[in-house]
């Protein structure tokens, strides 16, 4: 278990203030007469990077510079990879960012416009992982891990505080569930001040790493699968220290969601929301559609990222 404390969480929101958004919770009317109870979304889509992990990122970054670190690496092309761009940016920091030869055009760019240094080696993840431990070996850069870092799940936690704070009365919060950061950052916050709390972690049938770990017991790998919720794609980390344990110990309930279902939450939320998500922020109203959360009180959902690519969304929504 995690050495985490509800005053770390605290302090961390003091951390990540003015650098990462309180995001709006508004309540969904469609999804609330869906569930028969009230139904509220918690709007992460709107941080600067698009995605709640400019919390995460924002914490450890700002404890890494006031320790003296000047430069940090990560692996991650994706919302990880971002928001570590632009935290490093934020507090004058250098951030450099290890990526395959066959990562898009687009995704290069878009961590490269935000001031990162794109350091591009071999031909899969796991070339640049092994680059990344390189850099941090052999020119002192600092590794910042997407979720299993103590300091980037109390980033994340700052949303559950914000979700009791707006919302004290919640009985039910739906958190989409990849590699655990998200999840065991805000059950963490939430059942902290509202022990009675229910967590419902949210993921994809297709390659859902941390539900194959919870029935097994221990750390399992699973094969990646190509999925509309592309940001839950990934293990949780054979060697993984915090967020299993942390997830074992918070959580209620798993949903695993198809692909049709997570295309119906992403037209959904554009349709009833005017809301564009990525998948992996679908899955919450997703699993309500569906008629798989039940609450007998208000309900939250997380919609975590609104980083889909622009061409998948127009197909989903039916307008190619
Ligand atoms: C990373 C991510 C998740 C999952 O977070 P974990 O901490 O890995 O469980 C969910 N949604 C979006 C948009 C993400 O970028």
């Amino acid at each position: 278990m995690s050495r985490l404390s509800l005053a770390d969480v605290y302090r961390a929101r003091q951390r990540i203030a003015g650098r990462a958004l309180v995001t709006p919770l508004l309540q969904s009317v469609a999804l609330s007469k869906v569930a028969g109870v009230a139904v509220y979304l918690k709007l992460e889509t709107v941080q600067p990077t698009g995605s709640f992990k400019l919390r995460g990122a924002t914490n450890a970054l700002a404890q890494l510079a006031d320790e003296g670190c000047k430069r940090v690496v990560t692996a991650s092309t994706g919302n990880h990879g971002r928001a570590v761009a632009y935290a490093a940016r934020a507090l004058g920091i250098e951030a450099a960012v290890c990526m395959s030869s066959l990562v898009p055009r687009n995704k290069v760019d878009a961590v490269a416009a935000l001031g990162a240094r794109v350091v591009i080696v071999g031909k899969s993840q796991d070339d640049a992982q092994v680059e990344a431990q390189r850099l941090v070996r052999e020119e002192g850069y600092a590794f910042v891990p997407p979720f299993d870092d103590p300091r980037v799940i109390a980033g994340q936690a700052t949303i559950g505080i914000e979700i009791l704070e707006a919302l004290p009365d919640v009985a039910t919060i739906v958190v989409p569930l990849s590699g655990g950061g998200l999840f065991s950052g805000v059950a963490f916050a939430a059942k902290s001040i509202a022990r009675a709390t229910e967590m419902v972690g949210v993921s994809m049938e297709r390659g859902a790493a941390m539900h194959a770990s919870l029935e097994a017991g221990r750390a399992v790998h699973v094969d990646e699968l190509e999925t509309l919720a592309d940001s839950l794609g990934g293990g949780i980390g054979l060697d993984n220290r915090h967020t299993f344990d942390m997830t074992r110990e918070l959580i209620d309930r798993v949903v695993l969601l198809d692909e049709v279902s997570i295309a119906r939450g992403i037209t959904h939320a554009y349709r009833e929301e005017r809301l564009v998500v990525e998948g992996a922020a679908a899955v919450g109203m997703a699993a309500v559609l569906d008629g798989a959360v039940r609450s007998q009180g208000p309900i939250v959902i997380v919609v975590s990222g609104c980083n889909i690519d622009i061409d998948t969304h127009r197909r989903l929504i039916g307008d190619a």
